[in-house]
């Protein structure tokens, strides 16, 4: 095991980065949610966020998705600062640059899963018959490509998540963030949905991840532990969990 504060060492341009970022919520007394960050994603890397609850990991996974902004600090996706842009500038960015799956799946039940696929897609200028024919590829991808009209309610929960990771993909996003993506599913349903995340990393997947299970962060290549808002090591794993 190694342990190292610099986050980019290969020299190429990082998908995310964060410089010094910083997040105070004010109820009642002011919470240093984030309190000094500095982290940047590589391209192709697999990042994965573990601490205590409290410890930032919601707020830091928020500010470098573009679902919130810093009060201090630099937060710059794809080379892009997101400071410079406004809410909707930052909208389509987060939809065209970046995949978000959740622990809860977040599928639209009335629809199939070729419906959910499909829902990222408005961002591109494409006729209902090539989206359509793109999410059959998305869902074969995850091994899905015989439910495709399935509803999420005809679905097992690791299904349900594989519908999410290809709904995620939709835009082909250069960054992937992941929030406990196998926190309601069983061990071994989780397992096949790390194996998908090293099938997507292999591909050049940048992936970041929040977990609060060892055995998962694991699998990536270093994991970020953050303590009271800072992070306290970046640990390099070498993403052998499988
Ligand atoms: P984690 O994801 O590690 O559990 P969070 O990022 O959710 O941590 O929260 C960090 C700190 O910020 C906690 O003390 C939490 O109570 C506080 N916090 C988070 N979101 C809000 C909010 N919207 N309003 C006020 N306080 C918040």
């Amino acid at each position: 095991m190694s342990i190292s504060r610099s986050s980019d060492e290969t020299g190429a341009s990082p998908v995310v980065s964060a410089t010094d970022v910083r997040r105070t919520y004010h109820l009642g007394e002011p919470v240093h949610a984030l309190d000094g960050v500095s982290l940047s994603l590589p391209r192709g890397s697999f990042t994965a966020v573990m601490g205590p609850s409290g410890s930032g990991k919601s707020t830091l996974m928020n500010l470098l998705g573009a679902l919130d902004t810093p009060d201090g600090g630099a937060v710059e996706i794809d080379g892009q600062s997101l400071t410079d842009l406004s809410e909707s500038e930052q909208a389509r960015l987060r939809g065209t640059k970046i995949g978000f799956v959740f622990q809860t799946f977040n599928l639209m039940p009335r629809l199939t899963a070729a419906e959910n696929v499909t829902l990222p897609m408005v961002f591109h200028d494409t006729v209902d018959e090539d989206r359509r024919e793109r999410a059959r590829t998305l869902l074969e991808r995850v091994g899905l490509g015989d439910r495709l009209d399935h509803d999420p309610s005809e679905l097992s929960g690791g299904q349900r998540q594989r519908v999410a990771i290809a709904r995620a993909l939709a835009n082909e996003p250069a960054l992937l963030l992941a929030d406990e993506p196998t926190g309601n599913l069983d061990t071994e349903t989780g397992d096949e949905i790390m194996d998908l995340f090293h099938e997507l990393n292999d591909a050049g997947r940048t992936i970041l991840m929040v977990t609060h299970e060892r055995q998962i962060a694991e699998h990536a290549d270093r994991i970020v532990h953050l303590v009271d808002g800072k992070i306290d090591e970046i640990e390099s794993v070498g993403g052998d969990g499988r």
